[in-house]
């Protein structure tokens, strides 16, 4: 038996500005990207889990994390298959695949396909929309 999906959680615009950071609402929200080398976890490499700043939902494990030298936090899986969604962003004038939060459609990132092994992709994702918690 697969494991039930996670239930959905939508809320206003309004609601979010009040549970958010400033820094969280642009990123998860409003599709920001945080400035390079300036996040909480660019260069954080301690074990536990990489929980949805958004909703909680847990979306990377420090196992998959690895140093990219992008300026961003790298993984190269999701913590299950269906932590998240990704959805084809053209915006800016690049092809872009973009990765979002499978419970609360918080804007993570985007995923290329130039990682390391077995996977060879990079979830590079904003530190803003991530929360670290210890093993
Ligand atoms: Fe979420």
């Amino acid at each position: 038996m697969s494991a039930k999906p996670p239930s959905r959680i939508e809320k206003s615009d309004a609601e979010w500005q009040t549970e958010l950071s400033p820094m969280q609402y642009r990123v998860l929200r409003e599709k920001a990207t945080e400035r390079p080398f300036s996040g909480e976890y660019d260069h954080s490499f301690e074990p536990g889990t990489y929980v949805c700043a958004g909703c909680g939902q847990p979306l990377f494990t420090s196992d998959a994390k690895f140093d990219s030298g992008c300026g961003w936090p790298a993984f190269s899986a999701p913590a299950a298959p269906d932590s998240v969604e990704e959805e084809r962003d053209v915006s800016h004038g690049m092809v872009r695949t973009e990765v979002l939060c499978s419970r609360c459609s918080g804007h993570l990132g985007h995923v290329f396909d130039d990682g390391p092994g077995p996977t060879h992709l990079r979830y590079c994702i904003n530190s803003a929309a991530l929360k670290h918690q210890p093993k």
